[in-house]
């Protein structure tokens, strides 16, 4: 394997963008971060589009000036990502139906020429990509990798492949599993959707929703769990009891051997996942139980699974062209 190949792998999601130049053994050659500008409704996301498009050229650039030669570009985004149209919708992007692949086309088509193929995938599909390939679900052939962040969506491993639904599958934090009262309006649009009390972005908004004290994300909502603190308690409580319920679910429905939590929360280790595990086994019957891990790879999760991807495709194209 030649050591100055390289794919360009950028990964979007968050507040700073995840970006690196990885060989085809997975060795990061160069890692860096930039920060994603704030979207704008008024330009529909442009500046933040304009900022991507720049990264991956400029990345492209440094990948030649060191002598590498770009074998082909990953790039993955939150939202829902039409893979037939390459467009992409994510609200909180400000992008709708966003024709984000052929842009990237376009740009890397002016840098690189013609013959550098480019992914364009989603965040958490990505990263759950990684965590099999390379990370905590590795060896398994049915998983799931669920990150708990600004949002909730799964990564889901069926039968050996990562099922990507035509860009719309995995959207478990939308499934209701709040009901009556309780349920609590969601970014999409449903009531009690799973994101709602499950997200970290949730935990920290109804911790300060029950108390007033503002907190340092859900991280601390966790901290003062252990702590002993009511408020906390009750929090988490709702969202376990959610997320038992997704995870029995998912198990019914596809039978994962191995499911891995994954996003800044799985830094509280077993005082989420040992509750998590307890609340699933009294939960299931019949089905076959999942084990219930932490992720490994941490907020490099995306922009691994970005290159690993770009480097299947470079792979696929030169089988094609043999
Ligand atoms: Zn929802």
């Amino acid at each position: 394997m030649d050591p100055c190949e390289v794919v360009v792998a950028v990964d979007l999601g968050g507040t700073r963008m995840k970006c690196g130049l990885v060989a085809a053994d997975g060795a990061v050659l160069h890692r860096e971060t930039r920060p994603t500008p704030r979207a704008d409704a008024r330009d529909g996301g442009r500046a933040v589009l304009d900022a991507l498009l720049e990264t991956v050229v400029e990345l492209g650039q440094k990948a030649t000036a060191e002598g590498h030669r770009v074998r082909a570009v990953g790039v993955v985004v939150p939202g829902v990502i039409d893979a037939e149209h390459g467009t992409v919708g994510a609200e909180n992007l400000e992008w709708v139906g966003t024709p984000v692949l052929a842009e990237l086309q376009a740009a890397v088509r002016a840098a690189h020429g013609d013959h550098v193929p480019i992914v364009l995938a989603h965040d958490v599909r990505a990263g759950g990509y990684a965590e099999f390939r390379q990370g905590a679900l590795a060896g398994t052939t049915n998983s799931m990798f669920l990150p708990l962040g600004t949002g909730i969506a799964a990564a889901m491993i069926v039968d050996g492949s990562l099922v990507s639904g035509d860009g719309y599958a995995g959207e478990l934090g939308h499934s209701k599993f709040i009901h009556g009262d309780a349920a609590e309006l969601c970014a999409c649009g449903q009531w009690g959707c799973l994101e709602t009390v499950a997200s970290a972005a949730a935990m920290a908004r109804r911790y300060t929703a029950r108390t007033g004290r503002t907190v340092d994300g859900a991280r601390e909502v966790m901290q003062l769990l252990a702590a002993g603190d009511p408020d906390a308690a009750q929090v988490w409580h709702d969202a376990l009891a959610a997320l038992v319920d997704a995870l029995v679910l998912y198990t019914t429905l596809v039978a994962p051997t191995r499911i891995a939590i994954g996003g800044g929360l799985v830094g509280a280790g077993e005082t989420l996942l040992q509750p998590l595990r307890e609340g699933v086994h009294a939960r299931l019957t019949f089905q076959r139980e999942p084990e219930i891990v932490a992720a490994v790879l941490g907020e490099e999760a995306g922009m691994l699974g970005a290159a690993q991807m770009a480097w299947d495709r470079a792979g696929a194209d030169e089988e094609e062209q043999r």
